[in-house]
């Protein structure tokens, strides 16, 4: 996986401009599945072409969309759940949006290619006929739609409306004017009369209870409507359900129509939403072919691209493959120079260009790949509780087992969890597999400088390395990918960067400077080339087999005397000095060292 995940920072993140939940999981779907089936490709990216080109479509159709929301979902759950009136409500309205939207897509140019949506038009009236909402919001049957539901519905009214009156009634029948109806939960309706007017009351009132303020009473006509309404109410709340039911089981019945037309509407949503990120990004139609070659001019990395801020990003051009040009790059450059950047965004751009996306790029030609593989960083898996190196050979040795000369390979560091040389010849060795036996495009990304004599040696290989140039002691990166290798790692002016003290960089300095003597001194230099003391080593001039054991990488880099410094060593050391971090003590550390570098007795005497 190279990042498409679904949290912020991702590919999905950076693509999902979905108006519905149903087009966010459908586009989900499309990024983890990217596709080698060129017509469907083509039709797809008809699709988002003509969206891209139609502003005004587009921005209807996402408003469409929401208004119509996850009818999947809704549709699911009224098939498996049996539904409320509320969720048929939902259907309806999610229904009644789809005649628009079929306007809007009328208007796209697109002939054969356009989605046919199925409105489930039979539905709609069928729904509309049966579901009410009045001005409060409630929903309900429809009268009309059940008449049993109706007649219930009109007797229990009545009833209500007699009960309602009874006070009036019997105040006037009796002429007790304090006489109330009232209602509890233990002896249900009840007539309360106080107790002066006890004399009042009629001979076929039964007593029931006694209050405080004098007795409560029952009549016949009163249980008889209470039963009436207990038993409406049961029977209101039956035909409802059955209404209900009679509703689920007619979506069901539609589901399958109802269920294609959510996944055409959840395409589309996608399909939006990657040419709303097209346009906002200015990416463009990636040509799809069946060759075996990557062409990507002008590049960018998309989620790269947006976590810059105001800070352009520099596009880069990659070629693999065809008439000319190598099928694999070895990538060499500093620390933080953009060699991941530039691989993941080949990677991204292929798996884009085979969702039927648009790509981040000035223009793309991409031969179809079979699979893609990556392996990056050298971080993973910590909390599964593998070794890092244990997981970078297991997934790189699925990578040699599985890639064919079809497939599309991200090697980042390969080699490097290990011991330098083990891992130089590691990487080495797979790159020359890569090359020769599976021939499959490839980058791959390397801190080994010494790596870069292979181009010489396999026909398919070729270097490049991303810029940087150091101005005043310090690397400036300028993140463009250019023919050849690195000329050196400016690791050191990366570890400055990052805050290394400035005495332990100084001292990495002068470690690096001999070793590089070191190693420009032994007779298998080749004559006529002459390393400087501060001069970058140059792969090309010394190249040597990796599986050479004998000494030339065994350098003891403790035992090696530190260089003779000079003193404007000691200026520049001096003026990179961060005082304002420094510790009394760490500022002591250094002006021992310091002492000591020009013989002076340093440590050893405080
Ligand atoms: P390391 O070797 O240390 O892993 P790297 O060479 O792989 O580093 P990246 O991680 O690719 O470097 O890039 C480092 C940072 O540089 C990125 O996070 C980004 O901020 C910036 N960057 C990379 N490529 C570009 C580019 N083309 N344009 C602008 N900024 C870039």
């Amino acid at each position: 996986s190279f990042g498409t995940g679904g949290s912020r920072g991702s590919l999905l993140g950076a693509l999902d401009r979905t108006r519905t939940a149903m087009g966010a999981r459908a586009l989900r779907r499309l990024v983890g599945q990217p596709l080698r089936d060129l017509p469907e490709l083509r039709r797809r990216q008809a699709i988002v072409g003509a969206l891209v080109a139609q502003a005004a479509v587009r921005a209807a159709l996402g408003q469409s969309l929401a208004a119509i929301g996850d009818l999947e979902r809704l549709t699911g759950r009224i098939v498996v759940r049996g539904a409320t009136a509320r969720d048929h409500a939902s259907l309806r309205a999610a229904l009644a949006g789809i005649p628009c939207l079929s306007d809007e897509l009328g208007r796209l140019d697109l002939d054969r290619d356009a989605p046919a949506i199925d409105p489930c038009a039979d539905l709609l009236t069928l729904l509309t006929s049966a579901i009410d909402e009045d001005d409060g919001g409630t929903v309900g049957i429809r009268p009309g739609f059940a008449p049993e539901l109706d007649a219930a519905i009109a007797a229990a009214r009545d009833t209500r409306r007699w009960l309602a009156q009874l006070e009036t009634r019997e105040r006037e029948r009796t002429g007790i004017r304090s006489l109330k109806v009232g209602f509890n939960k233990v002896f249900g309706y009840y007539i309360e009369v106080t107790r002066p007017n006890l004399s009042l009351v009629p001979a076929e009132y039964a007593r029931k209870q006694t209050v405080a303020v004098g007795e409560r009473f029952v009549t016949a006509p009163l249980k008889d409507a209470e039963a009436r309404l207990l038993v409406a109410d049961e029977e209101i709340a039956a035909l409802e359900a059955a209404a209900l039911e009679r509703l689920a089981a007619a979506v069901t019945e539609t589901a399958p129509r109802l269920l294609a037309t959510a996944r055409e509407l959840a395409e589309l949503d996608a399909l939006r939403s990657l040419a709303e990120t097209a346009a906002l990004g200015d990416w463009v139609a990636p040509i799809l072919t069946e060759d075996d070659d990557l062409s990507i001019e002008g590049g960018r990395h998309p989620v790269v691209e947006a976590s810059l801020g105001g800070e352009t990003f520099i596009p880069n051009d990659c070629r693999l493959g065809g008439a000319g040009c190598p099928r694999q790059l070895l990538v060499t450059g500093p620390n933080m120079g953009g060699k991941s950047t530039f691989l993941r965004q080949a990677a991204l751009i292929v798996v884009l260009a085979q969702i039927g996306s648009f790509v981040p790029a000035r223009a793309a030609r991409v031969g179809l790949v079979d699979r893609i593989f990556s392996r990056v960083g050298a971080h993973d898996d910590l909390a599964r509780g593998q070794s890092t190196f244990m997981v970078e050979m297991v997934e790189t040795a699925a990578i040699l087992h599985q890639a064919t000369r079809r497939s599309l390979l991200i090697l980042d560091e390969v080699g490097r969890g290990t011991g330098t040389d083990d891992g130089l010849a590691i990487a080495r060795a797979t790159l020359e597999d890569i090359s020769t036996r599976i021939g499959a495009r490839c980058l791959f990304a390397t801190h080994y400088l010494e790596l870069t004599d292979l181009a010489a040696a396999l026909p398919d290989v070729a270097n490049v390395h991303v810029a940087a140039l150091e101005r005043n002691g310090r690397v400036v990166f300028l993140y463009a990918v250019r023919p050849g290798p690195a000329d050196r790692a400016y690791g050191i002016q990366v570890a400055r960067l990052a805050g290394l003290p400035p005495w332990v960089a100084d001292r990495a300095d002068a470690l690096l400077a001999d070793l590089v003597r070191q190693r420009a001194a032994p007779a298998s230099a080749a004559p006529g080339i002459d390393c400087e003391p501060d001069a970058p080593p140059d792969p090309h001039s010394e190249p040597r087999r990796v599986s050479d054991a004998d000494g030339l990488y065994q350098l003891s880099l403790a035992g090696a005397p530190a260089p003779a410094p000079t003193a404007a060593d000691l200026l520049r050391a001096l003026r990179d000095l961060d005082l304002g971090t420094m510790t009394p003590r760490a500022a002591l550390d250094w002006l021992w060292t310091q002492q000591e570098r020009f013989g002076g007795p340093g440590r050893s005497r405080g």
